[in-house]
């Protein structure tokens, strides 16, 4: 199976579309996002050193992240969907050489950013940030909590709006090259994200194999 890297601004539905793929494909999902929350959730050294930049919509260091990406990959045994990595062209040539020879595709999911406010302003989280849902186009059944785990559903703190422009900003500043950069080695597809959520996955599936 190849890894699947999946590029988009923040509230594309790359976190929805990996659970989805994750069920139903022998991939593994890794978000440089869910990984960073959970070292501010144990008040790790690396957690306290990331919170702010988090907090202010900024992209955190490439070194830090890195490292951490690394640590939590076992690129012999499995494949992966990567989720919020790389957000720069440093980070993609990061990933070529962690990634060596094994093969991977990158997808772009493709929205007009004015939809992507508003998603983010309807996006509701459990606390590990891993089971999305979003109040007009994915509710979950009973008010306020996961279908899943039962666990209350929260709204992300960098989801609140002037951190989400700040993110849209810094998105919008660092994408082109990435995408040239997948582009030009012949590894970049597309994906109309501005679908229903099986439609988006309809596209995905048929896009990677
Ligand atoms: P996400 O959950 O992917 O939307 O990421 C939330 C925040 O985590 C971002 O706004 C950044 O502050 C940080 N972050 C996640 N992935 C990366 C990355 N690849 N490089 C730098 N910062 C990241």
């Amino acid at each position: 199976m190849k890894n699947v890297i999946l590029l988009g601004a923040p509230g594309s539905g790359k976190g929805t579309q990996s659970a989805k793929l994750v069920g139903s494909k022998s991939l593994n999902h890794v978000s440089t996002g869910n990984l960073l929350r959970d070292e501010i959730a144990k008040e790790s050294v690396l957690g306290l050193k990331v919170k702010q930049v988090m907090e202010s919509g900024q992209l955190v260091s490439d070194e830090l992240v890195a490292e951490l990406l690394k640590a939590n990959l076992k690129l012999d045994s499995e494949a992966y969907i990567f989720d919020g990595y790389p957000r720069n062209l440093e980070q993609a040539k990061t990933l070529s050489t962690i990634l060596g020879n094994h093969s991977c595709v990158a997808v772009y999911f493709k929205l007009d950013t004015e939809k992507l406010v508003e998603r983010l302003a309807n996006r509701r989280v459990t606390k590990d940030g891993k089971n999305i849902y979003n109040l007009i186009t994915n509710p979950p059944k009973n008010s306020g909590v996961c279908d899943i785990s039962g666990e209350p559903l929260l709204q992300r703190d960098d989801d609140k709006e002037e951190v989400v422009r700040k993110r849209m900003e810094v998105f919008e500043s660092t994408i082109n090259p990435v995408l040239s950069y997948y582009k030009d080695s012949g590894k970049l597809v597309e994906v109309n994200a501005n679908q229903s959520l099986d439609g988006v996955f309809g596209e995905l599936i048929s896009k990677i194999e």
